[in-house]
């Protein structure tokens, strides 16, 4: 399938005027003795798309995680569009963020889950509504157009009434990303996002992220097996090993050139 272009309107254009959307600044995150960040500084210029590269097991997923705050860091600091939100301050102390100000800082950020995570009792426009009008407090109506347009621009317009098992898994991965877009985030994450699909269903997929990719300014931050894809979309690439990265820069540089001799070993094994 082919999307339609995305609508001018569809998604709140990010401005891209290079101001810095996330940093992670000497970010260190362990499981018991494990350290699976270590001191991991990296940012995300407004309207880029970085894409996160790596060996299983190198920390990708865990760096996503970090920005939804399912999981927090135990040393570091993590800021989204000039906010802290591991930390807030308070009475000019710099303190653990709480759970209304993490609250307020997460809704500009998005994420698609490997595995979909629709909510199986709703059926495709509910899923997709749910979110803006109770996060947001969208009126029902205002939600409802959002929703129609974006799930025609991600080609389902005519699945609206129907109840997410009654989908392919390529078409609920495509509910997913319109669920993310409603909310109008400045930054979308990818985790990994068409692993769970059948091979026949990850290009329909693809394609309406690249369109996404082209046709707006969101910013994205992208974790991916699929190196093509990441070629396609990427402004930088990060390659990580063991928690750090080892080395970044755009696509052609990382894909044709690596520097590192890790980075020529992971890729002559995924490409
Ligand atoms: P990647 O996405 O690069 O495959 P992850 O960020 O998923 O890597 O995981 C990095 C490491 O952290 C892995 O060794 C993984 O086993 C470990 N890890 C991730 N989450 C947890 C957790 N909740 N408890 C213990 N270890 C974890």
């Amino acid at each position: 399938m082919s999307a339609e272009p995305i609508h001018e309107n569809a998604i709140e254009r990010a401005a891209a005027d290079g101001r810095e959307l996330i940093r992670f600044d000497k970010v260190t995150k362990r499981f018991g003795d494990h350290v699976v960040l270590d001191q991991l500084e990296f940012s995300v210029s407004a309207g880029k798309h970085v894409t996160l590269i790596g060996p299983s097991g190198s920390g990708k997923t865990t760096i996503l995680r970090l920005l939804m705050t399912l999981t927090r860091p135990d040393e570091g600091t993590i800021t989204v569009d000039g906010e802290y939100l591991t930390h807030e301050e308070k009475g000019g102390r710099l303190v653990p963020a709480g759970e209304r100000h993490v609250r307020e800082v997460r809704k500009k950020i998005g994420m698609v889950f490997q595995q979909f995570n629709l909510f199986p009792n709703m059926k495709v426009l509910r899923n997709v509504t749910e979110a803006p009008v109770h996060v947001l407090g969208l009126g029902k109506e205002e939600a409802e157009q959002r929703a129609r347009e974006l799930l025609e621009t991600v080609g389902l317009a005519d699945h609206l009434d129907k109840y997410p098992s009654q989908l392919s898994g390529g078409q609920q991965q495509r509910v997913a990303i319109a669920r993310a877009l409603a909310m109008r985030p400045q930054v979308l994450l990818l985790d990994e996002v068409t692993s769970a699909l059948d091979p026949e269903l990850v290009a329909g997929v693809l394609d309406v992220l690249r369109d996404i990719a082209h046709t707006t300014d969101i910013t994205m931050l992208v974790v991916t097996h699929e190196m093509n894809f990441a070629r396609d979309i990427s402004d930088e690439v990060l390659m990580f090993n063991e928690g750090k990265v080892i080395e970044s820069g755009p696509p052609e540089k990382i894909f044709n050139d690596p520097d590192h001799e890790r980075t020529r070993e992971f890729l002559g094994a995924v490409l």
